[in-house]
């Protein structure tokens, strides 16, 4: 398989997953995907984005919680 991005090549590797969406953000670690090599640019399977998806919907018990820090550019 290549990147659909750049056609570089994909390299099966596990990811942390960044959702955010308005004001709900979390991670997902250790998730399956293919890394494009070249520009880095990831794809999930059809079944990891489903049960990704899952994690924004359904009420999931999160394995730690991590406190991020906000700025504000000015
Ligand atoms: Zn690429």
């Amino acid at each position: 398989m290549k990147c659909v991005f750049c056609g570089g090549k994909l390299e099966r590797r596990n990811v942390a997953f960044r959702y955010e969406e308005d004001n709900n953000y979390f991670f997902v670690e250790e998730v399956p995907a293919e890394v494009c090599t070249s520009c880095g640019e990831k794809t999930y399977s059809p079944e990891v984005t489903d049960k990704l998806l899952k994690y924004a919907t359904e009420e999931h018990k999160p394995t730690k919680t991590i406190e991020v820090p906000v700025f504000s550019f000015e």
